[in-house]
């Protein structure tokens, strides 16, 4: 029973330098979040010692009287939040959600139909190296290459050339709302299912800045660490009529006993999700990305080639193109980097450089709204990313305008209520 340090003191420097890293620097992936610490607090709890196979009231382990209570707080919590007719707590990331809802709609050799990973789909939408894409058929639909957006007409004519048993409506990159009727209207005139993977912009929607895909779909899957900001992990709402192959698919079809601990996380996070907090940092968020689409889309940047797929952003990111730019993804992520900016290359649509490389950066903010942004600090980071994207930046004076901004905002300690 001794402290983390004495135990493994290799194991508890890397935690720390992991944690000062995350204080001295902008974190701007835009799939990343501070968990706050009542959600640290609970998944370093003794709820990791318990084993739970089943779900609440029916389980195959005794002992299950208070993790009962926590499972039954997330489900309920998840349910009121979205507004949905039942809620699975179980899965343990998006990806493990996401194989369960194609588990319980399909079966080997159906055909399945998503976004391509290439215009901003995940892996799990049918990727070829990913079970999904071995699994099943897969046929994929892109953005125009002109608006950068989802064109509904194509969506329909492949769906109707195609007739996939389940359309994925969903993303990791891209910058637009989606029309959750257009898709459910498609999907019910090939007869398909309509599956709603809002693992992005969860949190926007639990604010309500963003439609709710529930009432359109039939299955929505989604993660809790991303715009929610809650622990890493998964979810999946659905309809009642789809409950029990939902629940079996979960359970016992992809995963064993599930992680309490992360669980209890789960429902402390769809708590904090219904708070008026949680709402102004999800309106900041969305500022945040406005700022930042606005100041790199001045001349001085446009000069350096640098551009915005579909011009701007609805949502909780934007997507640069450097396609026009001398600098390409990786070099554009070193330097961001070193001017103390964590963010992704990303490949672009049609990108004409290979996946290591990429002609693209996907730049976030949930993670510096959590941290207690606001729109003046947004202003100051987005300018420090467009004169780092500059040729010839003097990165050490953008690595001190980070600094003075990481001391502003104490990691933790700025959070004021949560
Ligand atoms: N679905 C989407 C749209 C995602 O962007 C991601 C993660 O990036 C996932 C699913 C997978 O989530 P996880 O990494 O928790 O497995």
């Amino acid at each position: 029973n001794l402290p983390l340090a004495e135990v493994d003191p290799e194991v508890a420097e890397a935690i720390a330098l992991e944690q000062g890293r995350q204080q001295n620097t902008l974190e701007m992936i835009a799939s990343e979040n501070f968990a706050p610490r009542a959600v640290l607090e609970a998944q370093g709890s003794v709820l990791t010692n318990k084993y739970a196979e089943g779900y609440p009231g029916r389980r195959y382990y005794g002992g299950c009287e208070y993790v009962d209570i926590v499972e039954n707080l997330a489900i309920e919590r998840a349910k009121a939040l979205f507004g949905a007719e039942h809620a699975n707590v179980q899965p343990h990331a998006g990806a493990q959600a996401n194989n369960a809802v194609m588990h319980a709609l399909l079966t080997p050799g159906d055909k399945i139909m998503g976004l391509s990973l290439a215009h901003g789909g995940h892996l799990t939408h049918g990727m070829k190296l990913n079970v999904s894409g071995k699994l099943y058929e897969v046929v994929a639909y892109g953005v125009d290459e002109k608006t950068g957006r989802v064109d509904m007409d194509e969506v329909r004519e492949l769906a109707l050339a195609e007739k996939p048993k389940v359309i994925i409506a969903g993303w990791s990159a891209y910058t637009r709302q989606l029309d959750f009727a257009a898709f459910r209207k498609v999907a019910d005139e090939v007869g398909a299912y309509l599956w709603v993977d809002m693992a992005h912009f969860a949190g926007l929607v639990a604010a309500g800045l963003h439609p709710n895909p529930v009432p359109h779909a039939h299955v929505v899957s989604s993660t809790v660490h991303k715009t929610i900001g809650g622990p890493r992990s998964g979810f999946i709402l659905c309809t009642e009529e789809l409950k029990k192959k939902i629940d079996s698919a979960v359970f016992p079809g992809q995963q064993g006993g599930p992680l309490m601990h992360a669980i209890a996380g789960k429902a402390i996070a769809f708590k904090i999700a219904g708070s008026e907090e949680f709402k102004d940092r999800q309106k900041r968020t969305l500022e945040g990305a406005q700022i930042i689409a606005e100041r790199l889309s001045q001349p001085d940047v446009l000069d350096a080639g640098v551009e915005l797929i579909s011009g701007g952003t609805d949502v909780h990111l934007v997507l640069v193109s450097l396609a026009n730019a001398e600098l390409n993804g990786r070099e554009a992520e070193d330097l961001l980097h070193e001017a103390g900016i964590t963010v992704n290359r990303n490949a672009i649509p049609n990108d004409p450089r290979p996946p290591m490389v990429t002609s693209g950066l996907r730049i976030g903010t949930p993670a510096l709204a959590t941290r207690g942004f606001d729109a003046a600090a947004f202003v100051e980071v987005a300018d420090i990313i467009a004169e780092t994207l500059k040729p010839g930046v003097d990165v050490e004076a953008q690595r001190a305008r980070v600094t003075a901004l990481c001391e502003k905002f104490p990691l933790y300690d700025g959070i004021e209520k949560w």
